[in-house]
């Protein structure tokens, strides 16, 4: 197991699904752990998790909204002193066919995904370049490198976030800071529970793994990048999809 004592981690959208899972998993490595969701249910999470024994702090912060981003950050910095890890987690779907696609699923779905994990990027790059250290992982999604009938908007997003995190990488590799992004194929979530059972049957046959894949398992992933043992990885895309896409 990795020591997170003493390092402080933002995660975005931690409220339930993968989010929570990488939050929980810091959690019980004894970091100090910032959770955030959209609705004041993540206050009810961060009650639970203190409850729990952990070192927690919950706000209620939209990461379309450039003041909220600005807002969780502060937060950790006020309640641990700084940032070490950040997570850029919150991502949401709005599924259609292009012809059928209005612009306001394009907007919800690329201001969501990929303007706020800039916005939340800029303001954790501030703490993290003054200590000269600091790891970001960013989650991006299989889709985003192979595209996906029905989701312009959602590849459209995760394909922007693996250009800004090499983007970035090159930026700040000089200022000890890695970035990195997982790219999970089928996890089991909310997300992918609502899809009708024909769309996971065929996702299912298309997986060599046979299975789809967990929240726990993208969590694992998301800690060792984040770890001292990752140190010289940055600007990556790792796959984490049972197979999905080679
Ligand atoms: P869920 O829908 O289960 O959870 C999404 C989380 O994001 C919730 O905690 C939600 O909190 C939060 N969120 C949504 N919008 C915002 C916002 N504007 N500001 C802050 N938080 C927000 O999704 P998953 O756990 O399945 O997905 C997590 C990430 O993993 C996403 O980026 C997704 O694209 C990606 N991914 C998921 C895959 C899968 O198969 N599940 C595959 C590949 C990538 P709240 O409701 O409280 O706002």
């Amino acid at each position: 197991m990795m020591d997170m004592k003493g390092k402080t981690v933002v995660v975005s959208g931690s409220t339930r699904g993968i989010g929570r899972a990488i939050a929980e998993r810091f959690c019980e490595l004894g970091a100090n752990v910032v959770i955030s969701g959209t609705t004041d249910q993540v206050h009810t999470l961060g009650e639970t998790l203190r409850g729990a024994g952990y070192i927690v702090t919950s706000v209620q912060a939209d990461m379309t909204k450039p003041d909220d981003a600005q807002r969780l950050v502060n937060a950790a910095v006020e309640a641990y002193g700084t940032v070490d890890v950040l997570v850029n987690n919150a991502g949401i779907t709005r599924d259609r066919l292009l012809i059928r696609m209005e612009e306001a699923d394009w907007d919800a779905v690329l201001d969501t995904n990929l303007k706020g994990t800039f916005l939340l990027t800029k303001a954790a790059a501030k703490v993290m370049m003054k200590k000269r250290t600091g790891s970001i992982v960013n989650i991006t999604s299989v889709v985003g490198i192979m595209g996906n009938a029905g989701q312009a908007n959602y590849a459209a997003s995760k394909a922007g976030i693996i250009g800004f995190t090499k983007s970035i990488a090159r930026e700040l590799a000089s200022r000890g800071i890695t970035c990195n992004a997982i790219a999970p194929g089928f996890i089991e979530t909310q997300m992918t529970g609502d899809l009708p059972e024909a769309v996971k049957e065929t996702y299912l046959k298309s997986i060599p793994a046979g299975r789809y894949g967990t929240p726990s398992e993208v969590a694992d992933l998301t800690v060792f990048l984040a770890s001292g043992q990752a140190a010289y990885i940055t600007g990556q895309v790792v796959q984490l999809d049972g197979g999905l896409h080679m």
